[in-house]
């Protein structure tokens, strides 16, 4: 398969920031991927470069691979490594590697004549478990960077176990959403309710633990305990002053703020999962809680950037037990393949996560399905995010 031509386009992301999108065409036709963006971003995120720098390393780009043949997405991707050169993509943008990275894989399937996922399969994963699906981490109440709601966790998450099949575990997620969008409005009086970036409720609350207790309520009103659960994504990095962390009006430092921790993993039987709970660089605040989680997962997203290298850090230095996978933190598919295969070999558990700033790309769910991953993080089933739910429907019946 030849490359005929490379082109870049700008575009618009979920909350209206700039981003790319990336096009690449060969005899098969035209392959496009467009690439997310996120607002609560880990300091070791790959660079992502401004529109005019992503059209002058398209420029660059389209000059070494048309006319050339790759046979393998790794190979692909290791032209793009070689041409960047550093070791954060910020050259030529791991936003504008990561768009190339994800059209030449569609543009590899369409080749071989499989779907997406099961050339990610064949490619990075030979050994996944077919049998395993994912739950869907559904993100229905917003804080943090993602909202003005007053609430320092950034994410308050259904967790929906999967069932026979997706279009049943979408629409519970709907109704869940729907109906806790019902309670809200009576609570405020209104029939308008502020949403966040990833389209969850974004309202001012008691206090940081309100929201679990709203969740609680819909999942035992339902009677779904065995169906549902309860994760957080907290975020930390956004409260930590470098000095504390300042939580739920309190200047609280590690120890203290595991303490709170605890302490709601105790007042609800249904938190399950805990992502980010410390800022990005203290992990001896993870190393504190993880002990204490038992079965229940300590999430890195911030402290690990889809880095196979710092997930295999990490996962030695007993901080985490799952991680969070992000293609666009770390600039390309292989890479991201590699921290899912490490976290996998690791005995992590493993979601593929959306961005704050989402694009109607829903290239994550075909990773999630090759991978085998344990969980798909996609925001409120509602407006832009419903694409990825809905590609969660179709890909897992392929
Ligand atoms: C997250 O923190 O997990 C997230 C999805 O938000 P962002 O894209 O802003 O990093
Ligand atoms: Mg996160």
């Amino acid at each position: 398969m030849i490359i005929k031509d490379l082109s870049i386009w700008k575009i618009f992301d979920s909350r209206g920031e700039e981003t790319v999108e990336c096009e690449i065409l060969t005899e098969k036709g035209v392959f496009r991927a467009s690439v997310p963006s996120g607002k609560s971003k880990g300091k070791r995120e790959a660079v992502s470069v401004d529109f005019a720098r992503a059209k002058k390393s398209a420029a660059e780009l389209k000059k070494l691979l048309v006319g050339r043949e790759f046979s393998s997405v790794r190979e692909f991707d290791k032209a793009l490594l070689d041409a960047d050169g550093t070791d954060d993509k910020s050259r030529l943008g791991g936003n504008v590697l990561l768009g190339y990275s994800i059209a030449f894989s569609r543009a590899r399937a369409s080749e071989r004549d499989v779907s997406l996922w099961l050339l990610l399969r064949r490619e990075f994963f030979p050994n996944a478990d077919d049998s395993r699906r994912p739950s869907i981490f559904a993100n229905l109440m917003n804080g943090g960077a993602h909202a003005d709601s007053g609430l320092d966790i950034q994410e308050y998450m259904l967790v929906v176990r999967p069932g026979k099949n997706y279009a049943d575990d979408v629409a519970l997620a709907v109704d869940v959403y729907r109906s806790l969008g019902n309670t809200l409005r009576k609570k405020f009086k209104s029939k308008v309710l502020p949403l966040g970036d990833e389209s969850g409720y974004a309202l001012p609350l008691k206090d940081n633990f309100e929201p679990i207790k709203l969740l609680e309520n819909e999942i035992s009103a339902r009677k779904l305990g065995k169906k549902c659960s309860i994760a957080l994504d907290v975020a930390a990095s956004s409260f930590f002053t470098g000095k504390a962390y300042k939580f739920g009006g309190e200047t609280l430092n590690a120890k203290e703020l595991c303490k709170r921790y605890e302490d709601y993993f105790k007042r609800s039987k249904y938190l399950c999962s805990i992502e980010d709970p410390f800022a990005e660089d203290d992990v001896d605040g993870f190393r504190m809680l993880l002990p204490k989680l038992g079965e229940k997962w300590a999430v890195g997203d911030d402290l690990t950037t889809t880095d196979a290298k710092r997930i295999r850090e990490m996962a030695a230095k007993r901080a985490i037990n799952a991680v969070i996978i992000k293609p666009n933190q770390i600039g390309t598919v292989s890479e991201a393949c590699d921290a899912l295969t490490e976290a996998k070999n690791l005995k992590l558990h493993t979601i593929v996560s959306h961005r704050s700033g989402e694009t109607e790309d829903a290239f994550i769910i075909s990773l999630a399905r090759a991978s085998s991953a344990d969980g798909v993080k996609i925001g409120a089933p509602a407006h832009e995010r419903m694409v990825k739910f809905n590609e969660l429907i179709r890909v897992y019946e392929e």
